[in-house]
């Protein structure tokens, strides 16, 4: 070994480790804050020097248990005194069953319905995508601006963003098409977006080689704009005439988040297929795809799958994780959590109407979008960066997203008590005072 690339372990502050992180990690997998974390409880951090965060981010969108739910980790530890890894294709356990049967059984609709368990979110997408041109044998797939799907290969492709998620690393996939997600605030209507899907099946690709259609019910990386109700039943009903399987990705969205179990819940509509990984097990790695049963099973026996797909600690966290959202009915504290910040945040919009554009939710998937002088067409992204990083340093853990890059989200664990929802809006506050105050 270079002698020079000697490790170096002295540090362990905040800012030492962001150094060596520099040196140690390539650039592109970045970081938001340079809160190096020690310890989590609940809706709480403590940084590597005792500092102590609200976290508004759950891991995004990961912890709407909490961290460090003691059922879940007692789950794991029970787990792992038992075995770690088997791998589901060669000595399955009974927990991958008890999951998929419970699985198919929360799924939004009344078709009889079947899972495949993998273990990242740009894995379900991969797996919805396989499972829909294998049940159709159709090869197109229409996704829609703004959405994120992952960073694999397929699933940038799907991805209806350049920058930073496809800038430099294409080609992409072939026979993938993007038309607009329908935006209120932006002027987009439901409409609008059907006029201009109708276009693509004009000018793009006929109906008839289309395999699948994949949208998420929210955006979240894209800025957590809610797809409107009618707009998704005109989605269905195309996809009905047409015989192209509707993926609903609620990766994000899903899990108790938006107030019911999945987004696509308040719509009305049943999807084919569905996307999950992030609140599916509190914090292990684990993902699914669930849908109609006969879609499932188009793909040949071993034609699905890998080493890690269902691994047995996801598997018994993500039961627990369904047993805490059941009793401690965590779709119902979505709601009431999302109607407690997003009163603070209205006042907040009134103190600056300038600067906050728009205030929005869906359940506790939150937002705020930043603006110049009230318009919406005046992103305001740098006000955007600056509140994440002043929100840290009271800290505050805030995440940012948005096409435009100029939405705050707000993501807290749904077991967040009110008392430190109410004392992270007062962070908010003060950031906001701190960065706007005095020049609004
Ligand atoms: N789909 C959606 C809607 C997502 O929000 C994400 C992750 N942000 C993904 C897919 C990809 O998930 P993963 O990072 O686990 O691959």
């Amino acid at each position: 070994m270079n002698s020079s690339k000697e490790l170096r372990l002295e540090g362990h502050d905040n800012q030492s480790l962001q150094t060596r992180k520099d040196q140690a990690f390539a650039r592109g997998q970045a970081t938001l804050t340079s809160a190096f974390i020690e310890r989590a409880e609940n809706a709480e951090l403590w940084d590597v020097e005792g500092k102590r965060y609200i976290d508004l981010g759950s891991g995004i969108a990961v912890v709407n248990t909490g961290h460090n739910h003691p059922q879940i980790r007692k789950a794991v530890q029970t787990q792992l005194d038992q075995f770690s890894h088997t791998c589901l294709t060669v000595t399955p356990y009974a927990s991958a069953v008890e999951l998929a049967e419970k699985l198919n059984a929360v799924a939004p609709g009344i078709s009889p319905t079947k899972s495949v368990l993998v273990t990242t979110g740009a894995e379900a997408v991969e797996n919805a995508i396989k499972i829909a041109r294998s049940y159709t044998g159709r090869s197109g797939v229409i996704a829609f601006n703004g959405g994120f799907h992952g960073r694999t290969n397929m699933t940038l492709g799907l991805t209806g963003r350049v920058s930073p998620y496809k800038a430099g690393f294409g080609p992409f996939p072939g026979d993938i098409y993007h038309a607009p997600f329908p935006n209120a605030y932006h002027g987009v209507s439901s409409q609008a977006a059907l006029d201009a899907l109708a276009m693509l099946f004009t000018v793009e690709i006929e109906p008839s080689r289309v395999a699948a259609m994949i949208i998420e019910p929210v955006q979240g990386e894209g800025g957590f704009y809610q797809a409107p109700k009618d707009f998704t039943q005109a989605l269905r009903q195309l996809c009905d005439q047409h015989g192209i399987v509707l993926i609903c990705d609620e990766i994000q969205s899903g899990f108790a988040r938006t107030g019911k179990m999945f987004a696509c819940e308040h719509t009305g509509i049943e999807p084919d297929l569905i996307t999950l990984a992030k609140g599916l097990a509190g914090g292990f790695p684990l993902a699914a795809v669930v849908g109609k049963a006969e879609i499932m099973d188009a793909p040949h026996p071993g034609g699905l799958g890998g080493t890690f797909g269902g691994s047995p600690i996801g598997c018994v966290a993500a039961l627990a994780v369904l047993d805490i959202i059941e009793k401690e009915s965590l779709c119902a504290r979505a709601t009431e959590i999302g109607e407690r910040i997003v009163l603070r945040l209205q006042a907040m919009q009134t103190q600056y109407p300038h600067h906050i554009g728009d205030v929005r939710n869906l359940g506790a998937m939150i937002a705020i979008e930043l603006v110049h002088d009230g318009d919406a067409q005046r992103p305001n992204p740098e006000l955007t960066a600056a509140i994440v990083t002043e929100a840290a340093r009271q800290g505050l853990i805030l995440l940012s997203c948005g096409i435009r890059e100029n939405v705050i989200r707000i993501l807290p664990p749904l077991t967040i008590t009110d008392a430190l929802v109410d004392e992270s809006m007062g962070l908010l506050d003060k950031t906001l005072e701190v960065l706007i105050g005095s020049k609004n």
